[in-house]
């Protein structure tokens, strides 16, 4: 049957492809030029910079890993230790591993009584229940006690490994204050932290969305399209984009969730429209500095973490990104990533946000020349968040839903290319199951040749 995907980010591209898979024909709009949504990738002066995303997670992100499989890409995806080191104030480094809990134990500024702490904390939540899925709303909202993370973790690991462990992590991958979160999301996480392994796609995060683009043989794909407008048309939609009217027997939504507010308001009550509007994106700002000649090709590691306790920290992750995807620079090139925290930037400067990300660099890593660019990305709505409460509250959207829409996203979790993958899988097979109990014309079998890039 004839389906209709609005939005091209990992999410919309997942829906995309299992759509196509499951016989449907697909007609995917996405408003930019290109397909990936916050995890693009731009090309400048040599280099492949991430504009958003930068790694998988490995086991941690099991559909992502799994469709990666079925269209034939894991082994095309190149591994990242992740070597990192805090940064205290006074500058002392303590090496750790991005994708080892345990290393962050040996950090010397923890007491013994602090690391049995968090050894007991981490072996209660193992052997404790919690959601098998940490990307799955409802199953996140089932857990959802109402405590934030920086009273679980001061209660349960004690403060010293809150700054020192719970907050560099956090700030990196969320870069917000850890009382902004709720707790079952990095609860499922620290539980299945074992099976973590970082790596990107040689292209960069970017290319998962075009590998499912490219890999789903019944989709078209309408770049520059933004949708502005879906109408009711008999139990079908009219889609409309670029002045042109599409006709649709089902639709997945899979903009962000302030967009599919907008676009479903005809169609849907007040309160899934003030949930979808209300759902939180945070500013966001990186800069990536782009070095000709890498001043820096023997240093040890390839992320620092700055450290302060009790103190608000503009910086959340200085990363290499040479060590992190080598095809995203030139050969002998450096490229800085420098991950601003959410707090400071509604009163910094994008003047500001560059200089001090170059400052940054230079106290991590050491003297630089005068850098060939300094690039700003930034966002007024970045990365979506989940505080307490949050996962019960978007959950419920799913149900106000006319019969063969679907929302996807990585609202529905928190920020992440597994959220937006997991979810756009899901919306495709809701879809997939309602058209076919609607009894339409039948489906095309996907051949097995069309299931594979
Ligand atoms: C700086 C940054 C760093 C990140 N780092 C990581 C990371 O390392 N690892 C990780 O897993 N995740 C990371 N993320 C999060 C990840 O990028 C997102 O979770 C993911 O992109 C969400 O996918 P999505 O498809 O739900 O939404 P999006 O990626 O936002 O895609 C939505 C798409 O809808 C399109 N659209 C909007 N309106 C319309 C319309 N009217 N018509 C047609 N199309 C429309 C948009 O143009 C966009 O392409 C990061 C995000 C940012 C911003």
């Amino acid at each position: 049957m004839k389906t209709i995907v609005i939005g091209g980010g990992p999410a919309g591209c997942a829906a995309a492809y299992t759509l196509s898979k499951q016989g449907h024909d697909v007609l995917l709009f996405e408003a930019s030029d290109q397909v990936g949504g916050r995890t693009k990738q731009l090309r400048r002066d040599g280099f492949n910079l991430a504009t958003g995303a930068l790694f998988l997670m490995g086991g941690i992100y099991p559909r992502t890993s799994a469709l990666l499989a079925e269209m034939g890409h894991e082994r095309e995806v190149v591994a990242w230790g992740g070597a990192s080191e805090l940064q205290d104030k006074d500058d002392s480094r303590y090496p750790v591993s991005f994708v080892s809990l345990p290393s962050y134990l040996r950090i010397p500024v923890l007491t013994l009584g602090d690391k049995l702490k968090v050894a007991l904390a981490g072996l209660k939540l193992y052997a404790g229940s919690g959601a098998g899925n940490a990307f799955n709303g409802a199953e996140l909202a089932a857990f959802d006690k109402g405590e934030n993370l920086e009273t679980w973790s001061r209660q349960n690991l004690g403060d010293r490994a809150y700054e020192y462990i719970v907050r560099p992590i956090m700030d990196f991958l969320y870069a917000v204050p850890a009382s902004w979160l709720s707790t079952p999301f990095p609860h499922a996480i620290i539980r299945q932290a074992h099976k973590m392994k970082l790596s990107v796609p040689p292209g960069g995060i970017g290319q998962v969305s075009e590998w499912f683009v490219k890999a789903a043989k019944r989709a078209q794909v309408r770049l520059s399209s933004p949708v502005e407008r879906i109408e009711r048309n008999g139990n079908g939609f009219r889609v409309f984009a670029n002045g042109e009217a599409y006709d649709a027997d089902g639709l997945v939504v899979a903009t962000e969730a302030f967009v599919a507010a907008k676009l479903l308001e005809s169609h849907i009550d007040a309160d899934a429209k003030r949930r979808l509007t209300e759902a939180p994106y945070t500013d966001y700002a990186h800069v990536a500095i782009g070095y000709a000649k890498s001043p820096w090709p023997d240093y040890p590691n390839d992320i620092v973490l700055p450290v302060g306790v009790g103190e608000t920290r503009n910086i959340g992750a200085i990363v290499l990104h040479s060590r992190r995807n080598p095809g995203s620079v030139p050969k002998g090139a450096e490229a800085v990533g420098v991950y601003f925290n959410t707090p400071p930037l509604a009163h910094m400067s994008d003047d500001d946000i560059k200089r001090e990300a170059v400052e940054a660099a230079v106290r991590a890593f050491g003297a630089a020349p005068e850098p060939s660019f300094v690039h700003l990305f930034r966002y007024d709505r970045g990365l979506t968040i989940a505080g307490p409460g949050h996962y019960a509250k978007l959950d419920a959207v799913h149900k106000a839903m006319p019969p063969r829409v679907c929302l996807a996203g990585d609202y529905f979790s928190q920020a992440g290319v597994e959220a937006a993958v997991f979810s756009g899988e899901r919306a495709a097979q809701v879809l997939d199951r309602a058209l076919r109990e609607s009894g339409g014309v039948p489906l095309h079998a996907p051949a097995a040749a069309e299931l594979t890039a």
